[in-house]
């Protein structure tokens, strides 16, 4: 009895042993092949009937031959659609995500919140961003380090959202000339090269992917751009950053902050206006990239009483617009490199790449607009082998949109159906209700 018990025991055991680790070897690797009317692969070619080889979370062959198609591979097929990289937005604030709390202004509501509650709440806007087309964000600034919580709560897929490179606190400068107790949320102040070396430090030393420095007042319905920091410590600062292998992203509204940034060598500037030819020169001798943030202005125009800003807010920002689309205008014409970013914050998320139509506005053609949430943002997060392509050894990250892209950059914006981020389908509004 005993003997045939512990043969019925072990029978039992082996198929709970070994069941469970064949069927995880089998999804380890498992493969895909994704078939797509059209493919931009955002490295120069536009594909027929492409199909799209993925084993695992990578992209193994790019191919028009089905017959390359593995017997065992999972077959989707997206033929209606065109395909085009998962899209990267380079100025995001995931963690000040809000849940639209009727009655409390958006303003409150971000800083509200427990860090636990904002992260868990901040899965909304993260699932609305991969809505978008959008598997990765570069997120500039949080409080706590809820960022980088995020970010590895999203890589251990304990969290559905986008692959993100984060900056942890942004430094900034106690005293500025229009807000003297600014206390910009996810921020540490920093005043001077020594205290400025510090925070950068604590931000290298808390694990973070990048630095983020304000050098200017503005934000919000402030469209202030006056620069806050010394040539001397933004240089400190972009120096520190470099020597431990961290970019830095300089946030900028005015011309005199952003000449300094320029000239002391950040990575990237952020939203800068009216700079003058010699700071545009200097950004493409060094080849430094430019973030304009145009469609952030446009929803504060839509979102300010929600978010809770003063009266005369919208006045300020339309006439701001204005400055900032001619300011990329004029850059992009110089050549400068220019990457998408929305600045989504509160409610915005969803709308990242709306910015893609102020690009063509500002005079680039709809695949020059898509550079810019692709290879170009890919190369500025240092990432250019693994994203922002359709290519083998790549991320398989994939959208598939309705319509031309190329023809009309609203279908890259406006009609995305589908979405794989690293070889998982994430998005799949094939079967919406809008269809
Ligand atoms: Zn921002």
């Amino acid at each position: 009895m005993r003997l045939a018990r512990t043969a019925i025991a072990m029978v039992v055991w082996t198929l709970v042993l070994i069941l469970p680790c064949a069927q995880a070897q089998s999804a380890a690797n498992p493969i895909k092949a994704v078939r797509l009317g059209k493919l931009w692969d955002a490295k120069g070619k536009l594909w027929t009937n492409a199909i799209v080889i993925v084993e695992g979370e990578r992209i193994r062959s790019v191919t028009t031959d089905a017959s390359a198609i593995p017997a065992d591979a999972e077959v989707i097929d997206l033929s209606k659609y065109t395909g085009i990289p998962g899209l990267i937005d380079v100025h995001t604030h995931m963690t000040m995500y809000t849940d639209e709390t009727p009655g409390t202004p958006m303003l409150k509501q971000i800083t509200n919140n427990p860090p636990a509650v904002e992260v868990f709440l901040a899965r909304k806007g993260a699932l609305r961003t991969l809505e978008a087309g959008v598997t990765t964000v570069r997120d500039l600034s949080a409080d706590q380090y809820m960022d980088i919580a995020m970010r590895d709560l999203i890589n251990q897929g304990e969290m559905i959202g986008p692959r993100m490179f984060v900056s942890g606190y942004g430094v900034y400068a106690t005293q500025t000339p229009t807000k003297k107790d600014m206390a910009i949320p996810g921020s540490v102040a920093a005043d001077g090269v020594p205290q400025v070396l510090k925070a950068v430090r604590e931000q290298v030393a808390a694990g973070v992917d990048l630095i983020k420095m304000y050098a200017s007042t503005g934000t919000d319905d402030d469209v202030t751009g006056f620069e806050t920091y010394t040539y001397e410590e933004i240089k400190a600062a972009v120096d520190m950053a470099h020597k431990f292998g961290k970019k830095i992203a300089i946030h900028s509204y005015g011309p005199d902050g952003a000449r300094d940034a320029v000239r002391a060598g950040t990575d990237s500037l952020e939203h800068a206006t009216g700079m003058d030819d010699a700071t545009i020169q200097e950004m493409v001798k060094r080849g430094t990239y430019y973030v304009p943030t145009i469609d952030h202005n446009r929803y504060y125009i839509d979102n300010g009483d929600k978010i809770g800003y003063a009266p005369g807010y919208k006045e300020k920002l339309r006439a701001f617009i204005p400055r900032n689309l001619e300011t990329a205008r004029r850059a992009f014409k110089a050549g400068v490199k220019i990457a998408m970013g929305s600045d989504a914050i509160y409610t915005m998320f969803g709308q990242n790449t709306r910015e893609l139509g102020w690009f063509v506005k500002a005079g680039m053609t709809p695949e020059q607009a898509l550079h810019t949430a692709t290879g170009t943002a890919a190369e500025l997060l240092g990432k250019e082998k693994e994203l922002g392509a359709v290519a083998p050894g790549y991320f398989a990250d994939l959208v598939a949109v309705e319509g031309d892209p190329l023809a009309d950059i609203n279908v890259a914006i406006y009609n995305v159906k589908w979405v794989m981020k690293a070889g998982s389908v994430v998005v799949d509004n094939r079967k919406s209700a809008k269809n």
